[in-house]
């Protein structure tokens, strides 16, 4: 591959020139062009965080038809981790392609699969035997996760928790928390589903983790029975429900719980998952050993793959024929897996996404200092993010969140907004950008603040 060579602006990767270039207003006639097209032809369900035409990315920038560079702070929402058409995967995704595309894992098995899922059980927390089985996209995983909890155990109630999500499917929609818009007028929803409260250190008066822990399983006792409980799933750290870090040692004591009382502990690590937050996995943080980890999003630059992981004898208690479908872990997703985990190993970015979160949080913090609106900074590692308040009573301020999300985008910078009241702004920066790019995008971040 000669990707160096390739003039800047007619490929994405590392070889486009990293830097914030406005040419025109954002959207540019062209990318109007194709938002127009887009509204007559795609689904208005289907939304869009900037209307922005596409045509190149890498590195920490995404440039569109009309010529603009953006600097890239969500990473696709977290994918691409190793950064938009990373070396080693387009060659190995290209070698793949040049063999075959397709062949059914489950009618005649290649040697990808097999890889990924050793490399997997090598990687997820704990030394315990495990296994592997591979999806599409992180809801099907999920849903995956609990059949395989209700299959093990024989029971059937799944818990949740409060500022969850978990996908759109049918059953994740139930495990996911916020009404609007991921499930309102979309039910009705799989049963055997409950809600657990979740330790939010910035909203729920500081309880401890033990503390905060004990309320959960008072409510999964009283409300549910262990009895009938299958499995417990959990982010590590709440993604779309507001970058939530629990207080130290709930997870732990929700894992301790479930161990005494046969119910399948689940680690939903889509968006924590894969060097994210400094480690393979942010269970690691917490010391916690989960019984299944589910896995997707920063897994395979960008190439739609998933993964459940887990304790052999759980894995392997679902019937032959059980688990599967017609395009998991087809061979081209496994190629962009296997180089993409090579990428964050051999290129250090386990530690790149450390460094990347000291910058993160250290400039954030001291734009806090100067400014109570930031009524939180958190985070761990890339994934970190400032909570917006009115000062005078703690209140969300989604108003204020959406006014600044709009200055960057407006200015050249692509951020995300979440949370359950929609006054999270996140940063998921690819592990490829530069300290530079990513100063300068975070101080667009400071001017639409003061601005608004
Ligand atoms: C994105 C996400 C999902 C759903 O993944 P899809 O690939 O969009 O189906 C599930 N869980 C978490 C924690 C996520 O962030």
């Amino acid at each position: 591959m000669t990707l160096v060579d390739t003039p800047a602006t007619l490929t994405g990767g590392p070889a486009l020139a990293q830097e914030r270039r406005l040419v025109t207003a954002i959207p540019g006639p062209r990318s109007q062009e194709l938002m127009a097209r887009k509204a007559a032809a795609v689904a208005s369900g289907v939304g869009h965080t900037l209307p922005i035409s596409v045509v190149a990315a890498g590195g920490g920038v995404i440039v569109d038809a009309d010529g603009n560079s953006l600097i890239d702070l969500g990473s696709g929402i977290a994918v691409t981790g190793v950064g938009n058409s990373a070396p080693r995967v387009v060659e190995a995704v290209t070698a793949q392609l040049n063999s075959f595309t397709h062949t059914c894992f489950t009618v005649s098995p290649y040697e990808g699969y097999v890889a990924v899922a050793e490399k997997l059980n090598e990687l997820t927390p704990g030394d315990h035997v495990k296994r592997t089985a591979l999806f599409n996209s992180g809801a099907e995983a999920v849903e995956n996760a609990v059949k395989i909890a209700r299959h093990f155990t024989k029971k059937q109630a799944v818990v949740a928790f409060d500022h969850a999500y978990h996908g759109r499917t049918n059953l994740t929609m139930g495990l996911t928390a916020k009404n609007i818009p991921y499930k309102s007028g979309f039910g009705p929803f799989a049963s055997e589903v409950y809600r657990a409260p979740l330790s939010y250190p910035f909203r729920d008066g500081g309880l401890s983790g033990a503390e905060a822990a004990a309320k959960a399983i008072s409510v999964i006792e009283k409300q549910i029975g262990a009895e009938n409980l299958a499995a417990i799933i959990i982010e590590p750290i709440q993604g779309e429900g507001g970058f939530i870090v629990p207080a130290q040692g709930f997870l732990a004591a929700l894992v301790e719980w479930a161990a005494k009382n046969d119910v399948v502990f689940i680690a939903d690590e889509v968006q924590t998952g894969f060097a994210r937050t400094g480690a393979w996995f942010a269970s690691e943080h917490e010391g916690i050993v989960p019984d299944l980890v589910v896995a997707a999003k920063g897994i395979a630059g960008g190439l739609p793959l998933s993964a459940v992981t887990g304790r052999a004898d759980i894995m392997d208690s679902a019937m032959a024929g059980g688990l599967g479908g017609t395009y998991g872990g087809n061979p081209l997703a496994c190629a962009a897996a296997l180089a993409t985990i090579e990428t964050y190993e051999e290129d250090g970015l386990l530690e790149r996404a450390r460094e990347i979160g000291a910058v993160l949080i250290g400039r954030l913090n001291a734009l806090r200092t100067a400014d109570p609106r930031i009524g939180d900074v958190r985070g761990r590692g890339a994934m970190v993010a400032i909570e917006l308040v009115d000062p005078a009573t703690g209140a969300p301020d989604a108003a204020l969140t959406n006014a600044v999300a709009k200055y960057a985008h407006a200015n050249g910078v692509v951020v995300l907004t979440c949370g359950t009241y929609g006054n999270v702004i996140r940063f998921l920066p690819p592990l490829t950008i530069s300290d530079e790019l990513l100063i300068d995008g975070l101080s667009v971040v400071a001017e639409g603040l003061k601005n608004a």
